[in-house]
């Protein structure tokens, strides 16, 4: 099965590794012109997203979120974005969810922390989320969208899923996540 429809694992202890993890992580997010990231799409099955939306000027003051073992505690409100993925960089799409979230996870030092996330943070912070539980946003597609992306889908559901390093730069205001 393709890691990213797989169920990732907690983190149970930080060491080196993990620190360097989201390291990696964030610098590969930013060199693919990403909003958000999950281990998974980094080939690591382990719990841990990271989030930074400041590269959209609307949002130049928000400060990257690191989110291990999240949980999704409590949802508010829907509303509908486009949404787009690094892994799945052909399609992108209009996704309906909660338009506000509650979440509870550990920082760096395995604090438990709770923070409610709104508006875009609160959509990459779910979509991130998916990725933990081998969830993808082509999974939500309208009847519509499922038709027009067909054959992206189908490669999907064969596990032709890019999980190694993404170097797609968007020129216009998408951001992939
Ligand atoms: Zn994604």
């Amino acid at each position: 099965m393709n890691i990213l429809r797989k169920k990732a694992l907690p983190v149970k202890k930080i060491d080196t590794k993990i620190i360097s993890l989201v390291e990696n992580m964030f610098y590969t997010m930013r060199n693919a012109d990403g909003i958000g990231l999950a281990a998974p799409q980094v080939n690591q099955n382990l719990a841990i997203t990271i989030v930074d939306i400041s590269c959209i000027e609307k949002y130049k003051d928000a400060k990257p979120i690191l989110l291990i073992n999240p949980e999704i505690r409590e949802i508010y409100g829907e509303c509908v974005m486009s949404e787009g993925c690094l892994s799945i960089p052909e399609v992108r799409a209009d996704v309906l969810r909660p338009k506000q979230v509650f979440v509870k996870y550990h920082d760096l030092e395995m604090n438990e922390k709770e923070e409610e996330f709104d508006d875009l943070a609160a959509r990459v912070v779910q979509h991130e989320i998916d990725h933990l539980h081998g969830k993808l946003f082509v999974d939500y597609l309208n009847p519509d969208d499922k038709k027009k992306f067909k054959k992206q889908l189908a490669d999907i559901k064969k596990g032709k899923i890019q999980t190694d390093y993404l170097l797609h730069l968007y020129s216009d205001d998408f951001h992939g996540y």
